[in-house]
């Protein structure tokens, strides 16, 4: 057995399915994950001490490459003085100074430790502040595992939603209301028939939990419109790509104003931090100020929110995005002139520093195109890419992430490696 099998085996025992979180599992790609022992800029190294191009940076946070020194000192730095007070600290003062200053639409913010709680947060928030139970999601995006998100239902207008996960009651998903990505007719026809009802739609501006589909020509806008005119609040679940596709985020690209924004990954710069913030007289209605309830042992920590400070403080670097926007630029355009030399069927899509690679011949609108992708060949890839020390997500439903160290050296490896990849997948 390798060391990472015999690790694997090992998880197994004490630890359900092996890992901490299920896509780590490789279970819709088979084989054995590979247990991380460092990671440094572009890289990580396995267990066995195999050195791999990384795309998934942490599932997004790692976007100035692992362990940027700066970082790591202000982490250190932060720790000597004490892990956590339970008390109010002048650098989650400035945490919260920053991101009102980066981030037009949040006018006041409050910090949680993971993006779930910052969704979950935020949909309390909304129902409290609208007095209305009904809540808008679009099928295809994660919000985290909060009871009322998870919640998927089949395709089809004005479908009510159905549990996804065992251990949800129905009756705290039949407030949830799925629609389909991209549907502007049935965001218009959910809010002709409910509109008084509905406290808020949340949305991932651009999805990354279906692997990435962009928000069609119009499509915020009308969520914007409907929730004006129906006095709903529109959320703009971040989490992902927040400062991850934009100095702004993905408002900030489309020009749109969301009433709530949560956040999390990249502002955490890989310490567990979450945010919501947005509208002061919304975010005036939290305790203690107001009667929605919400709080948190850890929140505001000082070591996550020494990593954030300083991870946001090195985003603001004049070029940073553009030279991260052009880096993925160039990866995806490499993959797509690789799989058609290897006469792979195959496209590939980016906005900044995020990606998706499609096993079908045009990037996907919504989740139904993106399941009638080519998944087995995905798998094939993945493991063909794996084996040649580059490592995607695995699973053909996860978007990528690339990082300011994925310099033209490393493209370059990456794409080499991908190029054998593809021909293997033929
Ligand atoms: N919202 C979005 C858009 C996400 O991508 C994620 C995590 N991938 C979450 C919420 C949940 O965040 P966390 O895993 O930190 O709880």
């Amino acid at each position: 057995m390798s060391r990472n099998e015999d690790l694997f085996d090992r998880a197994c025992r004490t630890i359900p399915g092996g890992v901490n979180s299920p896509v780590r599992a490789f279970r819709s790609v088979g084989g054995t994950p590979r247990f991380i022992a460092r990671a440094a800029g572009p890289h990580v190294w396995d267990a066995e001490g195999a050195r791999y191009i990384d795309y998934i940076g942490s599932w997004g946070p790692a976007i100035l490459g692992h362990a940027p020194a700066e970082v790591i000192e202000a982490v250190r730095e932060a720790a000597l003085g004490g892990l956590s007070f339970g008390a109010p600290t002048e650098a989650e003062v400035e945490l919260a100074e920053l991101l009102v200053q980066r981030v037009p639409s949040i006018e006041q913010v409050r910090l949680v430790s993971s993006g779930t709680e910052a969704t979950m947060s935020a949909i309390r928030l909304a129902r409290g502040y609208t007095g209305r139970h009904k809540i808008v999601k679009f099928e295809g995006c994660y919000h985290g595992h909060a009871d009322s998100l998870l919640v998927k239902a089949g395709s089809g207008l004005l479908t009510f939603g159905n549990p996804t996960s065992a251990g949800v009651p129905p009756e705290f998903a039949a407030h949830t209301l799925v629609l389909d990505y991209n549907d502007q007719a049935g965001v218009e026809a959910a809010f002709a028939r409910f509109g008084s009802e509905i406290a808020c739609v949340i949305v991932e501006p651009v999805a990354g939990n279906m692997n990435l589909v962009k928000p069609a020509p119009g499509f915020l806008q009308a969520l914007r419109d409907q929730c004006s005119r129906h006095g709903a609040l529109l959320i703009f679940d971040e989490v992902m790509t927040g400062f991850r596709v934009g100095p702004q985020g993905a408002q900030g690209l489309y020009g749109i104003r969301p009433d709530l924004t949560t956040l999390a990954k990249v502002i955490g710069g890989g310490m567990p931090i979450g945010a919501f913030g947005g509208r002061r007289d919304v975010m005036g209605q939290i305790a203690p100020l107001g009667p929605v309830y919400q709080a948190g042992t850890l929140s505001g920590n000082p070591v996550a929110v020494a990593a954030g400070l300083a991870t946001l403080r090195l985003l603001a670097q004049p070029g940073f995005y553009e030279r991260l926007e052009a880096q993925t630029a160039k990866l995806v355009e490499g993959l797509r002139a690789a799989a058609a030399a290897a006469g792979v069927p195959f496209s590939a899509d980016h906005v900044g520093g995020m990606f998706g690679i499609y096993f079908r011949d045009t990037p996907p609108a919504s989740l139904a195109d993106v399941s009638a992708s080519d998944v087995p060949a995905f798998n094939r890839f993945f493991h063909a890419a794996l084996a040649r020390g580059v490592m995607f997500a695995p699973s053909a439903f996860e978007a990528g992430f690339v990082s300011i160290t994925h310099d033209d050296a490393v493209l370059q490896e990456t794409l080499s490696a991908a190029a054998e990849a593809f021909r293997q997948v033929r």
